[in-house]
């Protein structure tokens, strides 16, 4: 099964891709996360990229495509994957197109006010990547990875302006591919303003209704 979440920034992608990645046994890449990681491993893309995610920019097709294209050839994707943040553009969703086709996009529907909420809340384990919430989902100990012990820090880009330009990037640039995935009759749009079990609730219903 090769599946996209689609949705804005907040809207749950990655807090549901880690839960159906474990109960579905497919890889979850998250192309925030594999920026992140060049960034706090200093690589050549890393460095390109840093500055560009701190602002809430888009990073540029060229060097996204290339990214993903190396990590769907790992072996690991064989049977499928979820794709979390990818693809975020249209020129992104042909390339991709042209190197896997997708099953099923499924696109997370939250309002803007939750979007804000979640986002200033948002606080992640710097070692293991684990997603907290200070009000919603918080740690047993404030400021503490529940599963590593590590301290939990708030992103670069979960800054109020950073949120503003992540917001009107996706409304421009993002939100276009639900009509482009549309049309090719593959899109499952769910409500993400539930808790992470009760979205996966919908999920997995989505799911059914696509095979059947
Ligand atoms: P969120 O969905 O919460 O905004 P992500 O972790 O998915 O965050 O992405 C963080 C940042 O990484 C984005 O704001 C952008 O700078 C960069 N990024 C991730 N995926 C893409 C993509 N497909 N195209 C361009 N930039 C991307």
């Amino acid at each position: 099964m090769k599946m996209v979440f689609l949705g804005p920034p907040g809207a749950g992608k990655g807090t549901l891709s880690s839960l159906a990645s474990k109960r579905l046994g497919l890889p979850h890449i998250s192309t925030g996360d594999l920026f992140r990681e060049a960034v706090r491993r200093e690589t050549e893309l890393g460095k390109k990229v840093k500055g560009i995610m701190a602002e809430g920019k888009l990073v540029p097709d060229e060097l996204t495509i290339a990214l993903v294209s190396e990590r769907l050839a790992a072996p690991d994707t064989a049977s499928g994957w979820i794709l979390d943040g990818f693809p975020r553009t249209i020129p992104q969703a042909e390339a991709l197109q042209a190197i896997e086709p997708v099953d099923l996009v499924v696109d997370f529907d939250v309002g803007d006010e939750l979007i804000l909420m979640r986002l200033t809340g948002r606080r992640v384990c710097g070692s293991c990547g684990k997603i907290y919430h200070v009000a919603t989902m918080p740690p047993k100990v404030e400021g503490v990875c529940d599963v590593c012990g590590k301290p939990l820090t708030t992103r670069p880009d979960d800054r109020e302006e950073a949120i503003r330009t992540r917001l009107a990037a996706y409304r421009e640039q993002t939100q276009p591919l639900i009509a482009w995935y549309g049309e090719q009759g593959i899109i499952e749009s769910i409500d993400g303003s539930g808790s992470p079990e009760t979205v996966y609730g919908l999920f997995a219903g989505a799911l059914a209704r696509h095979h059947s």
